[in-house]
């Protein structure tokens, strides 16, 4: 079904794994991105940046995802990333997202809590989920650029008051990850995950997968991450099969030979991460209850 963030997270802190959130770049990906959530039985979110959103269109985003989680019986979240104004969020909550993100991870921490709050109290009256963002993740995103010298790891006293006082379902945690990484891999800080996760109550969000080694991922998921972001890596196999494919194309051929390819291509990372991300081997972990901040 076509459901929100909340739920999928939910569920996933039941049974001890990580939803997939992938971003789609353009409308061809986007089916073969559900399709392989429904081949691997799992719930998948779907994002888009505000620039896609608009450039796709949101409704038509929507009736996509609506559309292919009833037809395909997936649980489908359409989620809003790391958007910075209200009228954006506003935009997407009034044409069918689930899910919104609001990136106010550059503001003062009052400002960041003042603002995440009025996302909160309009998006809930709507039954929409919200994620939050405290510290800043590396690399680069949508031409925003954080520097390593600029970039600030999650405090988990301020996690623990930014999350009540802002009442969000979901919060997005720097601890080394950066945008835009894929040649390369990050050392994610594991004992601050560790120490965030003990004292906040909400699904923790990892942005910048990419970057990050596939062995760290069941550690994340053992410490509370319930989502977890890829974007650069769909994004680079798709343009990588698209310069293959269109690189010597008869000019007359149906366009659907070179763009199969690269659909396919994502949906074969697509499955891997699900595969990883469900974290069949390890679902008796407790929580780890003893770490004090
Ligand atoms: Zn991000």
């Amino acid at each position: 079904m076509y459901t929100t963030l909340k739920e999928v997270t939910d569920r996933a802190e039941k049974l001890n794994y990580t939803v997939g959130a992938f971003n789609t770049h353009n409308l061809e990906m986007l089916p073969d991105m559900i399709r392989a959530a429904k081949e691997k039985g799992a719930p998948i979110i779907i994002q888009t940046s505000v620039d896609t959103a608009k450039y796709i269109g949101h409704e038509n985003l929507v009736a996509v995802c609506k559309s292919m989680a009833t037809k395909e019986m997936v649980d489908v979240v359409l989620h809003l990333d790391h958007a910075r104004d209200f009228d954006d969020i506003k935009e997407a909550i009034d044409k069918g997202y689930t899910s919104v993100m609001f990136d106010g991870s550059h503001l003062p921490f009052k400002e960041n809590i003042l603002k995440t709050s009025a996302v909160v109290e309009y998006a809930h009256r709507f039954g929409v989920s919200v994620e939050g963002e405290l510290g800043t993740i590396g690399g680069t995103e949508e031409g925003i650029h954080v520097d390593d010298n600029d970039k600030v790891y999650t405090d988990p006293k301020d996690a623990i008051e930014f999350v009540k006082a802002t009442g969000i379902d979901a919060l997005a945690i720097a601890i080394g990850t950066n945008h835009g990484q894929y040649k390369s891999k990050t050392e994610v800080n594991i004992p601050l995950l560790r120490k965030i996760n003990a004292v906040v109550d909400v699904p923790l969000v990892i942005h910048g997968g990419t970057g990050v080694k596939e062995t760290d991922i069941p550690e994340l998921i053992n410490n509370g991450i319930r989502k977890f972001n890829v974007g650069t890596e769909l994004l680079v196999a798709w343009t990588k099969t698209a310069k293959e494919t269109f690189g010597d194309t008869e000019l007359n051929k149906s366009l659907r030979h070179n763009v199969i390819p690269c659909n396919q291509a994502v949906k074969e990372i697509v499955k891997s991460k699900i595969d990883i991300f469900m974290n069949k081997k390890d679902t008796t972990f407790k929580k780890e209850q003893t770490i004090s901040v």
